[in-house]
């Protein structure tokens, strides 16, 4: 069966795959991984633009090595989830210092890596290097949940070791780089979350959600659970069209991003930052908005503290001073991003 499977999905693949995509020119494992990275929680569509950018920035995994983790950042704002960055950023470092600048070829030596789980390792040496190696992401699980009918959510143990024992099986030896390429677009284009394209899909014949009529039901859904709510107040020391930002902690969330400075609602800014900003007045300009991460939401106050002069003295390292009308050089949450917007059309 599983020749089968793989010669239906690679000839559909050479009828209907997508081949255009930046990533697929040039191929090599720092590309092929700098997009599956991106493409992880991000569609096809808005990564392409990041992707661009990143690599007329850094076209080579040294190069990116050898960047401030701010300028890796910075590029990344907007994308979400930045820890990914920062595993980028740090398993560049480790490629260009413990491998020669060499992207490793063993699949033990892919994982090794930061931020590098089975599934992209097996996509980049599949896709890059032409290796018989499986992948498992939300698209495949989608496309293998459907077609063998497995049930439960695929972030349960059991279902997950399932779906990883049916890729295994269906890996071929030959075209690993298609197959896996086109395993992806098939979970993208065709088996798609909502309304599958049953009647283009070469697997129509057994597939066995089809047959049910059950598509959607598989693969199982995540358990809803209520997300918690927390609140902050942002402060936004402006003084004559630049705020002050503040780098946040590497680890956490946001970690190395630059923000505002935060405290609850109903306390009072830290003597430190009230000393030094001196004079001022708090400007209501900013409506307040909701921040809704995957794992609770954040509902934002933001409060403008307009300054009348520059304060003397801004030494602390991790503080900066950035101008509403100059191109941000550090990276910045999307939160800060959308109060910086706001405040520019304000003022
Ligand atoms: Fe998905 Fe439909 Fe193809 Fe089954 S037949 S794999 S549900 S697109």
């Amino acid at each position: 069966m599983s020749q089968l499977f793989s010669d239906r999905i690679l000839t559909w693949f050479d009828n209907h795959g997508r081949k255009h995509l930046p990533w697929q020119q040039n191929v090599n494992p720092y590309r092929v991984w700098v997009s599956e990275i991106m493409l992880q929680q991000t569609q096809v569509t808005t990564v392409i633009p990041y992707f661009e950018r990143f690599m007329a920035r850094f076209p080579t995994v040294v190069e990116l090595a050898n960047a401030p983790q701010d300028d890796v950042l910075q590029l990344w704002t907007g994308l979400g989830y930045y820890a990914r960055a920062r595993n980028l950023h740090k398993a560049a470092m480790q490629v260009r210092d413990e491998h020669n600048g060499e992207f490793p070829d063993t699949l033990e030596g892919v994982m090794a890596l930061p931020g590098i789980g089975r599934s992209t390792a097996g996509a980049i040496l599949s896709i890059a290097g032409g290796q018989s190696h499986p992948i498992l992401d939300g698209n495949v699980k989608r496309v293998l949940a459907r077609y063998f009918a497995i049930s439960g959510w695929p972030g349960t143990k059991s279902v997950e070791n399932a779906l990883w024992e049916y890729a295994t099986d269906l890996m071929p030896q030959q075209r690993a780089n298609h197959y896996t390429q086109a395993m992806m677009d098939m979970g993208a284009t065709l088996c798609t979350r909502s309304k599958p394209k049953c009647d283009e899909c070469p697997l129509q014949s057994d597939c066995v959600a089809y047959a049910q009529g059950k598509q959607t039901d598989y693969p199982g859904k995540k358990p809803k659970k209520t997300l918690p709510e927390k609140q902050t107040v942002m402060s936004v020391i402006l003084c004559q069209r630049s705020v002050l930002l503040q780098q946040r902690p590497q680890t956490g969330i946001w970690g190395g991003l630059w923000s505002f400075f935060e405290r609850e609602p109903g306390t009072l800014l830290s003597s430190q930052l009230s000393q030094l900003i001196g004079s001022h007045e708090t400007l209501d300009i900013v409506e307040p908005f909701r921040h809704t991460f995957s794992h609770y939401h954040l509902d934002i106050e933001p409060e403008v503290i307009n300054c009348e002069q520059f304060p003397q003295q801004v030494a602390e390292s991790g503080w900066r001073w950035v101008s509403l009308d100059e191109p941000l050089e550090v990276g910045v949450p999307t939160p800060v991003k959308r109060i910086l917007t706001a405040l520019s059309k304000q003022l």
